[in-house]
């Protein structure tokens, strides 16, 4: 089912991806998405290092098969368990996972009693524009799909759809038009990456 999601809201997707790169100072691309979400606080937890008991204990609780994340409370502080799929998944899958779980823990989804459709549409768009965002893009000039994969170390699927989105947002607003957000994004990449 497709979810309505506006265009508002992908913004808000956008300029958060932003501030969650420069908050953090991750500046280099490909991104090393699994040292940022480590810096955010979130313990990654590949399923090939769980033990047959505790998968299926898991199993018989959450879908299993790309990864999610579970909040707790440890001595007053909130702690996040992200477990992914790294057995049968390709790497950068499962890069778009972590990149896709980090929406959910720093929008604050992971302390809602269940996600709707929505929250996980823009979770998927947050992971791309995390993991490739269209500032770089733009003013690299990047303009075939294989460039996104060589570039962002994304699969070939998402970079296709990244493509085709840059694509349409060229033909909007101008080859080379750049948000004011994203001006000062690629300008704290000059200064600080
Ligand atoms: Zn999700």
């Amino acid at each position: 089912m497709m979810v309505e999601v506006n265009k508002k809201q992908y913004d808000k997707m956008t300029r958060l991806t932003l501030d969650v790169l420069s908050d953090y100072e991750f500046f280099c691309f490909p991104l090393d998405v699994f040292s940022l979400a480590e810096k955010i606080g979130m313990k990654l937890i590949p399923y090939s290092t769980l033990t047959l008991e505790q998968y299926m204990t898991l199993y018989h609780k959450y879908d299993m098969n790309l990864g999610f994340t579970v909040s707790r409370s440890e001595n007053g502080y909130i702690e996040y368990d992200t477990y992914y799929n790294d057995v049968d998944i390709q790497e950068p899958r499962q890069r778009f996972t972590i990149a896709h779980e980090i929406k959910h823990v720093v929008s604050g989804d992971c302390h809602k009693k269940y996600l709707t459709e929505r929250d996980e549409a823009l979770a998927d768009f947050f992971a791309k524009s995390l993991l490739a965002p269209q500032a770089i893009i733009i003013q690299e000039g990047l303009s075939s799909p294989e460039e996104y994969v060589e570039r962002f170390h994304i699969s070939q699927q998402s970079a296709e759809y990244c493509c085709s989105a840059t694509e349409h947002r060229k033909s909007a607003y101008g080859e080379t038009f750049l948000f004011d957000y994203e001006r000062e994004f690629l300008e704290r990449i000059r200064k600080y990456g």
